[in-house]
C-alpha cells in the first residue's frame, strides 16, 4: 500500500509521519513526473493519495501549474481514494477539483474563532480531537454525501465514496483514527 501526498505547499510532513506510523508507505508528489511515477508503480493496486491543510489558492495555481490538475481530478473520478484535510477539503469541493458533491465555505470561523482545539463525535469511531486552523466548514452538500461530523452544528467531515474529507487537522493530533478509517478505504479499494 502506498500513499502519495500533494506536497507543493502547506502541512504535507505531518501526513508523512502519521502515515508512516500507521505501517503505509508513502511519496511526495511535486510535478508531474513525481506523478507518473506513482501512478505506474503496483504496489497491488493499493494506493492513496491525500491533500494537506495550506493555502488553497497557491495550492490550486501551483496544481494547475504544474499540469497536476487534471490526471488528479480524472483519477479521483476513477476511484482514486482521496483524503482532504482542511485545504484539502477546499481543493475537492464542486469550486475546485469538482470531484465532491459539496460546498465548502472558507475561513469560516471569523477572526476570533480563526485557529481552536476542540473535541467531536465522529460516526464510526467516537469521540476525536479536532484542530482548525482558519478552517473551512460544509457549507451545502448533495444527497451522496454522508456527513460524518458536526461542530455547533456545522458540517465538518465527510465522506463521499473514495473521498474522505475534514475541515480540521487530523494530522496535527496525536490521534491516528481518521488516517486509520483512510487506510481502510485505500485497502478495501475505495
Ligand atoms: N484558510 C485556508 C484556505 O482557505 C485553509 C486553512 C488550512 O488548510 N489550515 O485555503
Amino acid at each position: 500500500m502506498k500513499i502519495a501526498i500533494l506536497a507543493l505547499q502547506g502541512a504535507f510532513a505531518e501526513h508523512e509521519q502519521m502515515f508512516r506510523q500507521l505501517g503505509a508507505e508513502t511519496t511526495l508528489i511535486r510535478n508531474l513526473a513525481d506523478w507518473r511515477n506513482f501512478m505506474s508503480s503496483p504496489f497491488g493496486g493499493m494506493r492513496g493519495w491525500a491533500i494537506p491543510g495550506g493555502e488553497s489558492t497557491a495550492m490550486m495555481r501551483i496544481m494547475k501549474d504544474e499540469g497536476l490538475f487534471e490526471p488528479l481530478r480524472q483519477a479521483i473520478l476513477d476511484g482514486l481514494p482521496v483524503l482532504g484535510t482542511c485545504a484539502g477539503l477546499i481543493m475537492l469541493d464542486r469550486n475546485h477539483l469538482g470531484v465532491m458533491d459539496l460546498t465548502a465555505r472558507r475561513n469560516a470561523y471569523g477572526r476570533q474563532l480563526g485557529s481552536f482545539n476542540t473535541e467531536g463525535e465522529f460516526a464510526g469511531i467516537g469521540r476525536v480531537p479536532m484542530t482548525f486552523i482558519r478552517a473551512p466548514y460544509i457549507e451545502e452538500a448533495g444527497p451522496e454525501v454522508d456527513i460524518l461530523a458536526r461542530v455547533d452544528g456545522k458540517a465538518v467531515a465527510a465522506r463521499q465514496g473514495n473521498m474522505l474529507v475534514t475541515a480540521f487537522h487530523p494530522e496535527l493530533t496525536d490521534d491516528t483514527s481518521i488516517h486509520e478509517l483512510f487506510l481502510k478505504m485505500v485497502a478495501s479499494g475505495n
